[in-house]
């Protein structure tokens, strides 16, 4: 994701209470809880694949992987094909959204997102800009929490259904003016042009990308285009209301950066109204220190059990 504009003042850093915050909860992991150690248990075997950019032999090792855990925990994979044109070599490359529904028959949805491609090159490392990006907390830390996710929300009651989607393409980006968001732009035009045609798609009530979520120094600031949009302003303040009465101080009640990610073609081409879950103050964004040791169980943790709370308080 690219950053529009940054708010100037840095706030409390909260990383000395963050262990006293959910030490307690991240030692929870029995059924019907979200844990941070399994979460990055997946979060340590996504690492290990390498680099995973769109069209990459590491991307489809991820794809394999990540249907394979969706499928045995219930759900039902969809690909959803499309290819794109390289900038750079005019070659097609082959592009691949998933889609994993949960209780299908529930026509009232909500869809959790992350993409799930890494940017092909660390190109704001100052020492190594043309290195290797491995991507763990931008790329890998949104798709360990929905694999995390996937066996209790396969459980969840009540009416509501959900899908997880997982975007390629988020950052194909070699050059300044290469376009962001190919995955979720072509997923919106396809979602768009299904309910105009009013054929038998989902109807999604509201969305949640998560992004950036696995920083050890966790700061989750409300994303300004979300906050400030009249459609999306009600899901923040609900998920930023269920992590405050959690006791989830990760979560910063009020708004920060401006951020372009996958929500904005969610919310403005299929009309999905969309908020991004980001920390945005990641001093290793697109450099080759976005690793493994920079992330941790328990941010994983915050925000996985705020995100399948809010899930279960939907009427
Ligand atoms: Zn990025």
């Amino acid at each position: 994701m690219r950053v529009r504009v940054e708010m100037l003042r840095r706030a409390v850093a909260w990383a000395g209470c963050l262990g006293a915050a959910i030490g307690s909860a991240c030692a929870a992991e029995g059924p019907g809880e979200f844990s941070g150690t399994r979460a990055f248990t997946h979060l340590a075997a996504l690492a290990a694949l390498g680099p995973r950019p769109s069209g990459s032999a590491g991307m489809e090792r991820q794809r394999e992987i990540v249907v394979a855990h969706f499928q045995a925990a219930g759900g039902r994979v969809s690909r959803q094909a499309f290819q794109i044109r390289d900038r750079r070599t005019g070659q097609p490359v082959r592009m691949e959204n998933l889609v994993v529904e949960w209780h299908p028959g529930r026509s009232d949805r909500v869809l959790l997102g992350a993409h799930y491609d890494t940017r092909p090159f660390p190109d704001r490392d100052p020492v190594d800009p043309r290195g290797t990006f491995l991507g763990v907390n931008d790329g890998a830390s949104g798709v360990a929490v929905l694999m995390e996710l996937a066996s209790l929300v396969r459980d969840l009651p009540g009416e509501v259904g959900v899908d997880f989607v997982l975007f390629d393409a988020e950052e194909y980006v070699f050059a300044p003016r290469d376009p962001y968001f190919l995955g979720s732009t072509f997923f919106a035009r396809q979602y768009a042009a299904a309910r105009q045609a009013d054929g038998p798609t989902p109807r999604y009530r509201c969305g949640l990308i998560l992004d950036m979520v696995a920083d050890r120094d966790l700061e989750i600031f409300q994303e300004q285009h979300s906050a400030s949009w009249p459609d999306t302003r009600p899901v923040v303040d609900e998920v930023w209301g269920v992590a405050a009465r959690m006791g989830v101080r990760q979560f910063v009640p009020r708004p920060k950066h401006a951020v372009e990610d996958d929500h904005v073609p969610l919310r403005t081409i299929g009309r999905i109204p969309t908020c991004d879950v980001i920390d945005f103050d990641y001093p290793h964004w697109h450099t080759t220190h976005d690793t493994l040791e920079q992330c941790s169980a328990e941010s994983l943790e915050a925000v996985g059990s705020v995100v399948l709370q809010w899930l279960r308080e939907m009427k």
